[in-house]
């Protein structure tokens, strides 16, 4: 017992009784996205180094520190290549847009994702280093409908699901005309306040002075909390885009409050941010994240694209999930039979029954209260019973495990029996 291996550090299994819960949540994303006209994308799990490194920028965590890289393997030493496990998934979903020239076809593109992705770090509840994420990106429109559907399409799912208190903070970054300027005053104000910061918050006023507003340690609040804000100084066309954004939210009833301290950490962010936050008083969590990226296309090699998305870590998610969100295991019926000869009549019986459709198991066989047992922990809508005395008939008895009523029905009328009550809702 001792020498068994078991799953690495970081890393899950999703058992049994727990595939339900995730079948539940990528169910419901599917339903939506079909709504709003968004369609998959499935990109590799690796991808070439160099694609995060410019895709993601060399001074982020996620790149310094937290991919796994590995050489892939040739004989030829000039043709092993530095591979990566997709840290996240944006970047794969430009490569493969601007490899498939999706670009040359009606835009814009509406796409969802859904899959595994690796990070080295510190597991704790919630954070795993195989981890999954769900996503949406819209490419090609800078229009600001599109900033605020894809925030719709994560509220209306978030809300179906049944996430408590869903809050939208939302934001402007500015773009090229106005975050310059903005860079240098909040450059110029953080140097001036440079004992008052933390080391990390140093660091960044020279590197990437907007990640300072991000800083979570107190001592650097104060500091932060007046500094220049980006919102006071946007550009009209990035102001304009912003009341647009938040005219269409109100259009259909997604309250946002204005979080002039959002900034996203990653550089090729534009205007619109946000986060989705879940949860009652107290206990706030970020279910989702994201915003515009109008740079990144071109700046992995592909024509001047705008863009706008977001990802989700589906589990933190989970974790928020009310626990009545977990739906039955859906099985329509247990059949049993009481003696050996009516073995083979169950086993063509179930295969007939999963021909129409139906959820049918065989039970382990054995006396019937223990079959009767099986049936309630399976959670099975009815027992199908095959007797002696009856199947000699012709007949077996069909019992509603839930009202407990039992009647006989022809061996050839089960199909249509249980057809009708699952149709009926019975
Ligand atoms: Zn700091
Ligand atoms: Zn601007």
């Amino acid at each position: 017992m001792s020498n068994h291996v078991t799953a690495p550090k970081g890393t899950k299994d999703i058992l049994p009784a727990d595939a339900g819960r995730w079948q539940h949540v990528e169910a419901m994303a599917r339903e939506l996205f079909k709504a709003y006209r968004y369609q998959e994308i499935r990109t590799p799990v690796f991808e070439s180094t160099d694609l995060f490194q410019r895709g993601i920028g060399e001074n982020t965590d996620i790149v310094g520190k937290e991919m796994y890289t590995f050489e892939s393997k040739s004989d030829d030493p000039t043709k092993r290549l530095s591979l990566t496990l997709r840290p996240e998934n944006t970047a794969g979903v430009v490569r493969a847009y601007i490899q498939h020239k999706l670009f040359a076809q009606p835009l814009p593109q509406k796409l969802w994702y859904t899959g595994p992705m690796f990070r080295y770090e510190r597991p704790q509840a919630g954070r795993q280093r195989q981890f999954h994420q769900l996503g949406v990106e819209v490419l090609g429109s800078d229009d600001a409908r599109w900033d605020a559907e894809v925030i719709v399409v994560a509220t209306d799912f978030l809300a179906r699901l049944g996430l408590p208190a869903l809050e939208v903070q939302l934001n402007s970054v500015g773009d090229d005309a106005c975050r310059p300027a903005y860079r240098d005053t909040l450059q110029a104000y953080l140097r001036s306040h440079q004992d008052a910061l933390c080391e990390n918050c140093r660091t960044r006023t020279e590197k990437n002075p907007l990640r300072v507003l991000d800083c979570k340690v107190p001592a650097c609040q104060p500091v932060v909390q007046a500094a220049p804000t980006i919102t006071e100084n946007l550009c009209d066309g990035c102001r304009g885009h912003q009341a647009a954004v938040e005219g269409y939210l109100t259009a259909v009833g997604v309250a946002f409050k204005r979080n002039d301290r959002l900034v996203r950490g990653l550089d090729y962010y534009t205007r619109t941010v946000f986060e989705i936050v879940s949860g009652d008083l107290g206990a706030q969590n970020t279910v989702c994240a994201g915003g515009r990226y109008n740079g990144l296309v071109e700046e992995l090699g592909g024509p001047s694209t705008p863009a706008v998305g977001w990802g989700l870590g589906l589990e933190r998610l989970l974790m928020l999930l009310p626990a009545d969100a977990t739906p039955a295991t859906g099985l329509t019926a247990l059949i049993m039979a009481t003696h050996g000869a009516a073995e083979p009549v169950a086993f063509r019986l179930a295969h007939d029954l999963r021909g129409q459709g139906l959820a049918i198991d065989l039970a382990n066989g054995g006396k019937l209260d223990k079959q009767f047992k099986q049936a309630e922990r399976l959670g099975a809508r009815y027992a199908v019973i095959l007797g002696e005395d009856e199947l000699a008939k012709g007949v077996v008895s069909i019992k509603d495990l839930t009202t407990r009523e039992q009647r006989s029905v022809p061996l050839d009328g089960v199909k249509d029996a249980l057809k009708g009550a699952v149709a009926g809702g019975k």
